[in-house]
């Protein structure tokens, strides 16, 4: 296939999926998008720390041929007609299988035009595209858009957003001891309020749905409210907790705890609880024990060699977080649950800056910074890095790469514990020295 706009790397091999399992040359190409405001600045760090360990890690054997393909505002500036989420870009993804991405714009809504450059968000003058942005004066101003994470998840059918949540020595917390929390949250990403189906008050589909259900359905709805719907199935339940146990099994993790809010939403929250479940005991009944069944016959001791799948409210589980960290390991929940729950979580460790993220199908996996583009930064070689190296760092266990990624993590782990840290840190240490983005990953490579 032939791109357009997308520059192919000189060399460089594709990853191929044979029996759903990924192949990895030692010279994959793997496409990544910058992201937009303190996405340049974030990627290209993270590119240098990737590539210093992989070469550090063998010799030079291996090497990733880095694909740069467009979204957000280089996309805009690259193909115009506020084409932000280009086709050859999802088919670059598609191909190549893994990919990686810093932060894009979201518009919150309410106006008709969002500047990719600092993100304000405008009406039109008098019925017409503004032509200079009236915050920043930028001319890259494109329509409102719906979010293009989340339009990236639903199109790649991404549907599991995978965020590990550990603590690195050094890093200030507001908890007493961090090092206690080691989770990884599987939020389920195509499905919940997040599909998209909403109806604003007052619009004649609002009305409709409304008399739907107050005359239809003879339930009680005020008849000026906005609607919003919030599917759950089977499919997407299953696939979601499949993939959390396959994790926990693959890397020897103990528990697999579906977080759910079943005791008020029974036919979607309470649903996800009881597929989850179904979905253990047919696929991996050997494998696993449940909560009842550790109490029945095994009188609470933990069998060897068997994982615990268990569930928790999800009001009660932000508690259990916070109170009772190291009882939790593998975290399986639907979409909106799974949002706040891991930005909590990550709260505890140092904050979003630091939080590494990915969101995987059934054969592509995209890596991602869970923070937004901080558009005030932009381009000041100011921010905290480590949540697109961590991601880096997530991708290449992924291909198996581990000893680059044990690496990073080390010498990202010495960098911060030796109090060399951007000023997101610096400001909560005390003794510490305040360092630029570039010099942060200077650092980190230093430090391998
Ligand atoms: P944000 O970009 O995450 O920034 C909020 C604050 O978090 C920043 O002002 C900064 O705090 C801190 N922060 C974020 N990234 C940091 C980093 N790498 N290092 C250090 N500190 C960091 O959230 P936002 O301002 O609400 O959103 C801005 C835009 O990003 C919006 O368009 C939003 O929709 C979008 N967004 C995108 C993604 C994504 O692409 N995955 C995710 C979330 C939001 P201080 O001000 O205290 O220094």
């Amino acid at each position: 296939m032939k791109f357009e706009k997308i520059e192919p790397p000189k060399t460089g091999e594709k990853i191929a999926i044979k029996n759903g399992k990924a192949f990895i040359p030692d010279n994959p190409i793997i496409p990544f998008i910058e992201g937009d405001g303190i996405g340049p600045d974030i990627w290209k760090v993270t590119k240098k720390v990737i590539d210093a360990a992989v070469e550090r890690a063998y010799n030079g054997k291996k090497k990733i041929a880095w694909m740069q393909i467009h979204a957000g505002l280089s996309a805009l500036k690259k193909y115009g007609n506020d084409n932000i989420l280009p086709e050859e870009t999802l088919d670059a993804i598609r191909k190549h299988k893994i990919a990686i991405k810093g932060p894009l714009t979201t518009p919150v809504g309410g106006f008709d035009y969002v500047c990719l450059v600092c993100a304000k968000e405008q009406d039109g003058i008098d019925g017409k595209r503004p032509e200079k942005c009236i915050k920043c004066g930028s001319e890259y101003i494109t329509k409102r858009f719906r979010s293009l994470n989340v339009g990236l998840r639903q199109i790649l059918d991404l549907y599991a957003c995978i965020r590990p949540v550990r603590w690195y020595n050094g890093v200030p917390s507001p908890v007493k001891q961090p090092e206690k929390l080691n989770v990884i949250v599987f939020r389920e990403n195509t499905e919940d309020v997040y599909a998209g189906i909403e109806f604003q008050e007052g619009t004649p589909d609002a009305k409709k749905i409304i008399s739907f259900l107050i005359n239809v359905m003879e339930k009680k709805v005020r008849e000026d409210s906005g609607i919003g719907i919030k599917p759950i199935s089977i499919t997407g339940s299953k696939r979601l907790v499949r993939k959390a146990i396959e994790h926990a099994i693959q890397q020897n993790l103990p528990s697999v705890t579906l977080v759910h809010k079943g005791n008020i939403m029974k036919f979607t929250e309470g649903a996800f609880r009881d597929w989850g479940y179904e979905l253990a005991k047919e696929e991996y009944g050997e494998k696993i024990i449940t909560e009842q069944e550790l109490w029945d016959e095994f009188d609470g001791n933990m069998p060897t060699g068997k994982i615990l799948v268990k569930d928790r409210i999800a009001d009660q589980m932000f508690q259990q977080v916070l109170l009772r960290p190291d009882e939790y390991s593998v975290i399986a929940t639907p979409n909106l649950n799974g949002d706040y729950l891991s930005d909590a979580c990550a709260a505890q460790v140092g904050g979003l800056g630091l939080a590494p993220g990915a969101n995987i199908g059934d054969e592509i996996a995209l890596f991602e910074a869970t923070h937004g583009t901080a558009p005030k930064y932009t381009g000041l070689d100011k921010v905290n890095p480590s949540s697109l190296i961590l991601s880096g760092v997530m991708m290449l266990k992924y291909m198996g790469w581990n000893e680059s990624a044990e690496m990073i993590e080390t010498a990202l782990e010495k960098t911060i514990s030796n109090k060399t840290v951007t000023y997101d840190l610096e400001r909560q240490m005390s003794g510490a020295t305040k360092l630029k983005t570039s010099e942060f990953g200077d650092k980190i490579i230093e430090n391998m």
